[in-house]
């Protein structure tokens, strides 16, 4: 979980204006761990009736292009968000669909890969497929 405080100082460095809508859904994703646009609408939407999906389109565009959140995309999966948090593996729970966060340094990875195969490779996502702690307990 992030400190709803760090994200109100990210926006402002990042030159965002720390707005109480965009607050609302750094605040949302943080509780949420990873979300779906249409179910992130829903939740707020509870909150703040007047709250349109347009408005909601519009700001989590200006907060991915900031790098406040980050886009995650699973295989057959609807695009799902997260607040920008260093590099982790997603660990996806083939019992209940719960994705779980691995902190991991990919660039570990990246770097062997890189050797291996001579290419010239920037960025690696990994995602591993187990059983969640929720449901090993
Ligand atoms: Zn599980
Ligand atoms: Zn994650």
């Amino acid at each position: 979980m992030t400190n709803i405080l760090n994200i109100d100082n990210k926006l402002r460095e990042k030159g965002l204006r720390a707005t109480a809508q965009r607050l609302m859904i750094c605040k949302e994703i943080d509780k949420a761990g990873h979300i779906d646009i249409e179910t992130l609408y829903e939740n707020l939407k509870a909150d703040i009736p007047s709250l349109s999906l347009a408005t909601i389109y519009k700001n989590m565009h200006s907060l991915v292009s900031k790098e406040i959140i980050s886009e995650v995309n699973l295989k057959g999966r609807k695009t799902i968000y997260e607040i920008t948090i260093d590099s982790h593996i997603h660990h996806v729970c083939k019992n209940c669909g719960n994705i779980e966060d691995v902190p991991f340094d990919t660039m570990q990875i990246l770097g062997t890969i890189k050797e291996l195969s001579g290419k010239d490779i920037q960025d690696c996502k990994l995602t591993t497929y187990g059983i969640c702690s929720k449901c090993t307990n």
